[in-house]
């Protein structure tokens, strides 16, 4: 049946306007993948609804066509979670990007869930407020997104992931039903159903409304740069400064192929080129207790005998290495016409382990790989270079992914630090988890979504029904 002949269709075009039902093939295009860009699959339409209330209407109306929906905020997640098997929709929230209540007093927010993470942080600067959880992608991947995939960023060391940082959330349920999960005054009674929100990868409910807690912006922050003759020594000095009790808020590593990257870009932020990998430490906090803890970790790092040691409270330039920092992933772009950003997580002490793996792999596959991660949290996220025009490629850096991935469990880590399992992971879930845990994942997605219809084969295990198939880069069925 072609899309424009499909009877719900004309009910949504009639409730949410026909320019907010997109069905063109060229408007579908930028729809079929999200970052990932191994799989794809287009949609047969694109509803934008402009509030909670259309996101009902559409879900309701979805659901009593049987027919799959999918929800997406920027399409800057990396593990293939935004994409909605053939045959089925997409529901953006583009259009739902208001920042509707800013309480200074209690230090919370209320946003629309397209609202694009830093610009939360923007509108609540004069008021010495800030949202903690700064992903790289910040300036453009949306709060809606970042409660799906609860979403990380080098300031998660200390602050914690988004999970951390979500009081509360509006949302609608496959049947279109509306519920509010948490409560503003944390009272802890029953199961946490916000909990369960935060990683559920959009396929337990569609966030349509997000309480957030806000931090103060810190009195200080201090930023060390620290250059390494390899990766492997940039590692030894994170666990030193973490098994020393220190806890600076942010700990990240780049290797030498993202320096060159990051200073062959816009990006440039006068990385020393010469070095293996450099390590990014920051404190902040109040005055005195920042002086002390940037005084020890210099100490920690100086004992390490780095190549190069920059400390410093200058703004502007720790703005400046951040840019280098956060721009990394888009600088690798610069390498090949596509890459796959890995991301898997070890225990710290097996950083050093997991990244001389990777080096090995790399050298199996014969593709460039560059890391830049968050190694306080053992987050590793390998960026591999590759042509996917061309299915061999694509196939070694696929099969390469699970490789590393399959290592990570070995040392004791998991398989996702932030971007969570989407179409990548689903076949590896099994090893992390027992038969008994994915069973009761499986039931707790079938108690929300009997039919399988909201965003199905992703983060939770595989249920029945509605389980069309994606295509990877060779046109294979998933
Ligand atoms: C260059 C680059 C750097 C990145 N750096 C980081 C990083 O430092 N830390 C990190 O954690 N991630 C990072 N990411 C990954 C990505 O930005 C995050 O996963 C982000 O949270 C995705 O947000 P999004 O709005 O793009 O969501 P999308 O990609 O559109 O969707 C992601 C998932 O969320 C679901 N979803 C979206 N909106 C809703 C909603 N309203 N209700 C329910 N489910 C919803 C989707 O169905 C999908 O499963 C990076 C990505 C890129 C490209």
């Amino acid at each position: 049946m072609s899309g424009a002949s499909l009877p719900w269709l004309a009910a949504l075009r009639q409730r949410l306007g026909t320019r907010h039902v997109l069905t063109s093939p060229a408007e579908l295009l930028s729809y079929e993948s999200d970052a990932l860009t191994l799989f794809r699959c287009k949609p047969a339409a694109v509803v934008l609804p402009a509030n909670a209330e259309e996101v009902a209407f559409t879900m309701a109306l979805l659901h009593e066509h049987g027919v799959v929906c999918t929800p997406r905020g920027a399409g800057t997640g990396l593990s293939g979670g935004a994409l909605v098997p053939e045959g089925g929709v997409i529901l953006s929230t583009t259009r739902m990007q208001a920042i509707v209540e800013i309480d200074g007093e209690e230090r919370r927010a209320y946003v629309e869930p397209g609202v694009v993470n830093a610009k939360l942080s923007s509108a609540v600067a004069h008021l010495g407020l800030r949202y903690a959880p700064d992903p790289a992608s910040q300036s453009v991947c949306t709060l809606g997104g970042n409660v799906a995939e609860n979403a990380g960023g080098p300031m998660c060391f200390l602050h914690g992931t988004t999970s951390q940082h979500v009081l509360a959330a509006d949302v609608v349920l496959a049947d279109g039903t509306r519920q509010r999960w948490g409560h503003l005054c944390a009272d802890g009674h029953g199961p946490d159903l916000r909990g369960l929100l935060c990683g559920s990868e959009g396929s337990l409910a569609v966030v349509v409304g997000l309480w957030l807690r806000l931090m103060p912006v810190p009195e200080r922050v201090t930023t060390m740069l620290a250059a390494f003759p390899s990766v492997t020594a940039a590692c030894a000095a994170v666990s030193g400064i973490v098994a020393a009790g220190l806890r600076p808020v942010a700990l990240e590593v780049m290797d030498q192929r993202a320096i060159e990257a990051v200073e062959n870009s816009v990006y440039r932020s006068g990385l020393p080129r010469e070095a293996g990998a450099v390590l990014l430490v920051e404190c902040e906090g109040h005055e005195q207790q920042v002086v002390q803890e940037s005084a020890a970790v210099e100490a920690m790092l100086r004992a390490k005998n780095p190549l190069q040691l920059e400390r410093g409270d200058d703004p502007a330039r720790r703005i400046a290495l951040w840019k280098g920092r956060k721009g990394a992933g888009g600088a690798l772009g610069r390498l090949a016409p596509d890459s796959y950003v890995m991301d898997g997580v070890v225990p710290r002490s097996q950083l050093a382990a997991i990244m001389e793996f990777v080096e090995e792999v790399e050298e199996e596959v014969g593709l460039p790989v560059a890391n830049l991660f968050h190694a306080g949290d053992g987050n590793i996220h390998p960026h591999f270079a590759y042509d996917g025009r061309d299915p061999e490629q694509a196939a070694k850096v696929e099969r390469a992914g699970a490789q590393i991935l399959e290592k990570c469990l070995e040392l004791g880590g998991s398989l996702s630090g932030e971007h969570g399992i989407g179409l990548e992971k689903q076949h590896l879930l099994d090893r992390q988890f027992s038969a008994d845990t994915l069973r009761v994942m499986h039931q707790v997605g079938q108690w929300l979504d009997p039919h399988d219809c909201l965003n199905p084969r992703k983060g939770l295990p595989l249920g029945r029904g509605c389980a069309e198939a994606f295509h990877r880069h060779g046109g294979g069925a998933v």
